[in-house]
Formats: structure tokens, sequence, C-alpha cells
């Protein structure tokens, strides 16, 4: 079998479900052929356990530290220093995850904008890679990205669930869109339909582990708590691939570019 280059464009080691078995977990997403992972706090809770993998796993992790949408009404005051801090303290930190929800109800809309926009406007400011989570909120993102400066590399738009007319609209600002391997499911037509509609060169794959698990077919590290093991990766590329109609050798090698140029340059 062909050993791939993968990169892991999203996910979450730092999780409780995966951290206490971190070593182990790396190690086999390596084995089938992880080469890098860009991991995403998520408020300021979890962005030290981000800091340490980073330490720990400097060749592989990439450290991600942001306010998620859902964190919002319960963040400590003085996080957006914090942010700050987190960020200059490593050479090769990203923004995210961040966003916009309109799904999970109970979120002060005001706020979630509140703090999207002020971490868009960091990023902006230092060209740093951004991840960001949208879920039924691509009006509301189109809006404050008509109000708000993006990076000049562009951002990301992790496990993207959006239509092919709003990821053409997005595209046009500099978006790459992650594919995450839930989306390989037979009912999720539309998204993979419009991955298919996409520029080549802004296509990434996450897992988003320990959450967004594939269907069942492509768990192949099944975890005892049902968490998505990071090295389910290289079973969501191989579908992802075949969803795409792609050779498999000539993709790995186009999301390798993809991801070089959006997190590395
Ligand atoms: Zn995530």
């Amino acid at each position: 079998m062909l050993q791939s280059r993968l990169q892991d464009a999203h996910l979450h080691l730092q999780s409780p479900r995966l951290m206490a078995n971190s070593d182990t977990i790396v190690k086999q997403a390596q084995e089938i052929g992880v080469k890098q992972m860009v991991v995403n706090g998520t408020s300021p809770d979890d962005w030290d356990e981000v800091s340490e993998l980073a330490h720990r796993y400097p060749e592989i992790i990439t450290p991600s530290f942001g306010l998620h949408p859902w964190r919002t009404p319960d963040v400590r005051d003085g996080w957006k220093e914090i942010l700050i801090e987190k960020i200059d303290s490593h050479h090769n930190s990203c923004i995210g995850e961040c966003g916009l929800d309109r799904w999970m109800t109970g979120l002060c809309k005001q706020a979630q904008e509140d703090a999207f926009i002020f971490q868009l406007q960091l990023a902006s400011e230092s060209n740093l890679p951004i991840s960001i989570h949208i879920l039924k909120a691509w009006g509301w993102l189109l809006e404050t990205l008509e109000k708000t400066p993006t990076p000049p590399r562009g951002f990301l738009l992790h496990s993207f669930s959006g239509s092919a007319e709003v990821a053409k609209q997005l595209a046009k600002r500099g978006a790459y869109f992650s594919f995450s391997g839930y989306f390989l499911r037979q009912r999720k037509m539309r998204v993979q339909e419009t991955f298919r509609s996409l520029p080549r060169e802004r296509i990434l794959i996450e897992t988003d582990a320990p959450h967004m698990n594939p269907p069942t077919k492509w768990i192949c590290h099944p975890l005892a708590n049902q968490a998505n093991h990071p090295a389910n990766l290289g079973a969501i590329f191989a579908g992802f691939a075949e969803m795409m109609g792609e050779n498999k050798e000539r993709l790995a090698e186009q999301l390798e570019l993809n991801f070089q140029r959006f997190f590395k340059e």
C-alpha cells in the first residue's frame, strides 16, 4: 500500500478523551503516515495543554490557540491578553478554533461576533493561519468578512459544510476548505459535491478528533470511548480520494502543497 504523507489540518489532541493516551495516539498516527497535526485549543482552559503537546512533539504538532464560539458564554475575563501571550510564546502559532454558530442554541450573537472579529483581526495583523468553525451561519460570515480584514495568506474553514455557491464566494476571498471524514456519509452528498467543485489548490483534510467520527467503514483505529482517532486520517484520505475521483498519489501531493502554503509559509 502507498505510504502517503498526510497532514491533519484540524484536531483537538488536548481533549480529555485523547490527552491521557496522546503518546500512543501520536505514534499510531505517525505509523500510518501522518506528518503534521494542527492542534486547536478552544478556550483559555485548554491552551496550556495545546502548548505542552507542541513542546512534546515539535516535529509534528503545530499549536493553534482560539476561543470557540461554544465557549464564549463562560470565558474568563482577560482572555484576549492571555491569547496574545500564548500566540507569542510559540514561533509557529496559529489562531483557532474560532467562528460563528447559529446551530447551537443559547449563544449570544454579539459575544460570538466580537470574539470572532477580535481573532480575525489578530490573524490579519500578523498574517497568521486561522481555523474557522461555521455552522448554519454562512450569511453572517460573509457579512462579517465585508467589514473585517482577513490575513493575506487566506483563512481555513474547517469541517466545511457550506454550499458550492457559498464556497465560490469564500474562495474568492482566499478561503481554504478542509474536509472532515464525517462527511463521507452517503446522505452528505451535497457537501461531497461541493468539494468536487472546489479549486484543488484550496482543499485540505482533517479528523477533528475526537469529534466527527467517519462512518464505521473508515474507522480503522476504534477507541473505547468512541472518540475519533487521529490515525483514522489514512482511511479518511482514501475515502476522500475515491469521493473526489482523484489519483491517491497526486491528491496526497496536492494536499501537502496546500498545507505547506497555508500553514507553513
Ligand atoms: Zn474542531
